[in-house]
């Protein structure tokens, strides 16, 4: 029984550690998700977009304004009126370049005659473009721009200075009649433009970069880590096309592991495409560390509630273990644990060839007894009984509740003469006891019966001390007698 008890127990508890556990790891990994779906929405339709939206109206700002001061010298009437007069005075035109170029604060500012070929810088004519020269391939480029395209963005080494990389923007310049007379326009060092990616970058945290409508990359920060191209990079190349011909879009891809977020705006006046990334790294792993606290909490919070369980479980069972083994009336140990008892001790009694002997004791008239006094009294006489054979024996010898108002007593290493004579002991000690009961004295007496344990079973041993003890209740009562 007390086996069964506790593997009860076991199962209860690693039942009870199987929902707990599983209880919290499913409500703590359902709120991770929520959180990790919510922030990649929030990134995708909220976070990106805003920044593309901000990083594009200061471009408004900062790089349409060479396209807008290119526009005003190509329309500017002095440009055309002095282009159409055969250039003969080249130092206008340089003095209106130098002008334009310190009130602009532009790198460079240019005028490129289609007549003469000759390229009027701020400085004076630098030289005379030539369709067989590579370096002057931009301008034939510009000249034969599909018609309603007034002009091209384009990042080359400047002609003035061969070590700067500027950003061009080259403008048609026509004359009254719609003829093509030049191209003029003004540039931008690539260092300033880069600085102006690196002041979006760390003001909104994001990696910014330009592509142009071919997916070449053409501007990009210090942070940039992709490939050349959008099609050369292999995360990117998937998702190139559908970036180059949409004006505008969300797209979702992963580098080395960590999930990145794009987002692609077409810029119409540059026809280049504004390309906004950001990764969820931060604040994933935020959400991460969240996560393992939770679990680790969960983790403790189960192991406490283990723990009170057992200990409360642990506390109930012993309660139990000890109502199913003792008899609650009189404290003696119950005819169940008896009978578990019994066969070990005969058991070693038999190996170790020492003598083990019983008494069966019963109380003589204790129907009398209770219709006297009443149970209550009864019972309390029962209990005065057991106390008194209790207090006569041997620790080692083990005391039992047989049924109603019977004992029976185990006494190992004691044989037959031995055991008469503590019987006689119990039975002189009840029998000069004396119970008041309202002032009524009430003297119980008992009756035994006495076996020493031979070559027999258990049953055996006990019948004939049951015989015994009929032949003291025939005889009398208030007497010992001893098994032949
Ligand atoms: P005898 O001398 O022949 O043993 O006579 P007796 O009256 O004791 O007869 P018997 O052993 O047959 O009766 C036992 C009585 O004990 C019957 C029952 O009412 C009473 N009894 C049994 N268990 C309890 C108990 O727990 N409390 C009380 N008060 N009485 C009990
Ligand atoms: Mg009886
Ligand atoms: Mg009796």
């Amino acid at each position: 029984m007390p086996n069964l008890l506790w593997s009860d127990k076991r199962k209860f508890v690693w039942a009870l550690s199987l929902i707990l556990l599983s209880a919290f790891f499913l409500t703590s990994w359902s709120s991770y998700r929520v959180a990790h779906n919510s922030l990649s929405e929030q990134i995708e339709y909220n976070t990106l977009p805003l920044t593309s939206d901000n990083i594009y109206s200061e471009i408004q700002q900062d790089l349409l304004r060479p396209i807008f001061i290119s526009s005003l010298m190509a329309h500017d009437t002095f440009v055309r009126d002095w282009a159409l007069q055969d250039e003969k005075e080249p130092a206008p035109m340089v003095r209106y370049l130098k002008e334009l170029q310190d009130r602009f604060g532009t790198v460079t500012s240019f005028f490129v005659s289609d007549k003469s070929g000759k390229y009027y810088h701020s400085s004076g004519v630098l030289k005379t473009v030539s369709p067989t020269d590579p370096a002057d391939s931009w301008y034939y480029r510009v000249r034969d721009l599909a018609p309603g395209e007034e002009y091209e963005i384009n990042i080359d080494q400047d002609t003035a200075d061969r070590n700067k990389t500027t950003v061009f923007v080259n403008y048609r310049v026509y004359d009254f009649n719609k003829g093509l007379i030049g191209v003029t326009g003004v540039g931008l060092a690539v260092d300033k433009v880069r600085h102006l990616i690196e002041k979006y970058q760390q003001r909104y945290n994001r990696t910014v970069y330009f592509v142009d409508q071919s997916g070449q990359v053409t501007l990009h920060g210090k942070r940039f880590h992709g490939a050349n191209s959008l099609h050369e990079d292999p995360v990117l190349a998937p998702l190139a096309t559908r970036i180059l011909t949409t004006p505008s879009g969300s797209y979702q891809y992963e580098r080395d592991g960590v999930p990145v977020f794009l987002n692609s705006r077409l810029v119409p006046e540059f026809k280049w495409y504004l390309m906004v990334e950001q990764t969820t790294h931060e604040s994933e792993s935020q959400l991460q560390t969240t996560l393992w606290g939770n679990l680790l909490v969960s983790g403790a919070v189960t192991l406490l509630i283990l723990f009170i369980a057992n200990l409360t479980l642990g506390r109930y069972q012993r309660r139990i273990e000890q109502m199913a083994s003792t008899d609650k009336l009189t404290g003696t140990i119950s005819r169940q644990v008896f009978q578990v008892t019994f066969d070990h001790l005969l058991a070693q009694s038999r190996r170790q060839q020492s003598p083990i002997s019983l008494i069966l004791f019963d109380i003589d008239h204790f129907k009398e007894v209770n219709d006297r006094f009443g149970h209550n009294v009864g019972d309390m006489a029962l209990r005065r009984v057991a106390q008194q054979v209790q207090s006569l024996v041997r620790s080692s010898d083990v005391v039992c509740r047989w049924g109603g108002e019977e004992f029976v007593v185990l006494l190992p290493e004691c044989d037959g003469l031995a055991a008469v004579a503590l019987a006689e002991k119990v039975r002189d000690a009840v029998a000069v006891m004396t119970m008041d009961v309202n002032g009524e004295a009430l003297a119980v007496t008992v009756s035994a019966g006495v076996a020493e344990y031979q070559e027999e079973s258990g049953t055996s041993v006990l019948n004939r001390a049951d015989k015994a003890l009929y032949r003291a209740k025939a005889s009398g009562r208030n007497r010992v007698v001893l098994a032949g």
